[in-house]
């Protein structure tokens, strides 16, 4: 048997030796890579991997970013992190083919369309529903904090297909057409001015039966793989930053740069950071090597809770540091955001200070990590749940 890495090593030669990633076209240079299985180097052949161990992700894309690739944008994001995960685990084969490529070269961007203004972290009791007609699933129903679905082409939607299953048993998961008519979105505004999610309104979409990713009735399934593959990129265990790199760069950077009293209290709680920032970076690539399979499981709410606690407290830094000039310079004006980023370049940090805030909240709170990995992890008793085999239609809202 070839050995993986020399195998990874001459597919990334030839595709380099074709295409100068510098100067291809984005869409053009991805989709090649996807067809040498370079995309997702652990999904199976044919379907942008060649069915090899994830860790070998890494080398691929450091050479190929080492080449001149330009890095994945917003209109990869979900796609590459979580519906392409998602649809090779659970989809049927007609749609791997129709949209893990594309999800790849950015054709086609995803959004998230899971949480509803009754159903957040009691993600299933969501009341969006499908009724089934014909070839066809007629879509009703409000969805909420929807991130960049006003650029998403394609939307992972859980909704409810049977009422009168207990609430965890009538989900169906659905790949939404985000032109198809009925689709409406509509931006929400946040503390730092911009709009970066949105509500998504649905009347009455025609959903075809061959969007569907999974059994009728298997969406809690199904929505695992993506909320599992969410927390590990949330938590920065999709890559291997280098050392010093992200939010803590940019708290040394003023440190260096812009602070003019130096205090010994300050610099400790710098260094406390830089340390809880390198043991957490040093967490995930050990994770990330033991990883054998390609879904991480629920120990990826080690990384989610750890990296929303570090990245806020590091913001909260910064603008100690930055001392009264910490709180001017904002200018709250709406933007529709077309990028995500958890953190920013420099000079961004006020800004970075607020976005943080939601680190604790969005992929799943804090408390729901702290519950994942108390019943899942460490096998603690669950928490009383005693709407959990009642029909969802008589449960009380
Ligand atoms: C920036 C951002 C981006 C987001 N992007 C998306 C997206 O793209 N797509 C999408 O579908 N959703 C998205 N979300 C929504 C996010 O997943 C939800 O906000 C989150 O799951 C919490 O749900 P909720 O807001 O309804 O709060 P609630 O569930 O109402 O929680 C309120 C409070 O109660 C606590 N709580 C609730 N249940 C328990 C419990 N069992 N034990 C202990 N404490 C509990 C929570 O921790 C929280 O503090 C995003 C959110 C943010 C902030």
């Amino acid at each position: 048997m070839t050995d993986p890495s020399a195998l990874v090593a001459e597919r990334v030669d030839k595709l380099l030796a074709e295409l100068d990633p510098a100067t291809t076209d984005q869409v053009e240079f991805r989709g090649r890579q996807y067809d040498l299985g370079l995309a997702w180097v652990h999904f199976p052949e044919g379907f942008g991997g060649l069915g090899l161990r994830p860790v070998l992700q890494r080398d691929i894309d450091r050479r190929l970013h080492g080449a001149g690739a330009k890095l994945p944008g917003a209109r990869h994001f979900f796609g590459l992190t979580m519906a392409g995960p998602t649809i090779v685990t659970n989809g049927d084969e007609a749609l791997r083919q129709r949209l893990l490529r594309r999800a790849f070269t950015g054709e086609d961007a995803w959004c998230q369309l899971f949480s509803e203004p009754g159903a957040g972290s009691d993600l299933a009791g969501l009341a969006t529903k499908a009724v089934r007609d014909g070839d066809e699933w007629v879509v009703s129903g409000q969805k909420v904090w929807n991130t960049l679905a006003h650029v998403a082409d394609r939307g992972m939607l859980v909704a409810r297909t049977d009422p009168e299953a207990p609430k965890h048993k009538g989900l169906t998961y659905f790949a939404l057409d985000m032109h198809a008519p009925g689709v409406e979105v509509r931006p929400l505004r946040q503390i730092t001015g911009e709009a970066e999610f949105n509500e998504v309104y649905m009347t009455e979409v025609r959903v075809p039966d061959g969007d569907r990713i999974g059994e009728v009735g298997e969406g809690w399934r199904v929505a695992m793989t993506t909320l599992m593959n969410e927390r590990t990129t949330i938590g920065g265990g999709g890559g291997a930053p280098p050392r010093g790199s992200g939010a803590i760069a940019e708290a040394v950077r003023i440190w260096d740069d812009e602070v003019a009293h130096k205090s010994p209290a300050m610099r400790d709680r710098l260094v406390r950071l830089w340390i809880e920032a390198e043991t957490l970076r040093l967490t995930n690539i050990r994770a990330g090597q033991n990883r054998k399979a390609g879904n991480p499981g629920p120990e990826g709410s080690i990384a989610k809770l750890r990296f929303a606690e570090v990245n806020m407290a590091i913001y909260e830094l910064c603008v100690d540091l930055l001392g009264a000039d910490g709180q001017v310079g904002f200018d709250y004006e709406m933007r529709r955001a077309e990028s995500l980023g958890l953190t920013g370049p420099p000079g961004t940090s006020r800004t970075m200070f607020l976005r943080a805030r939601a680190n604790s909240i969005e992929g799943g709170t804090s408390e729901i990590q702290r519950n994942i990995l108390g019943e899942r992890v460490l096998g603690l008793p669950g928490e009383p749940r005693i709407d959990k085999d009642l029909p969802w239609s008589q449960v009380p809202r």
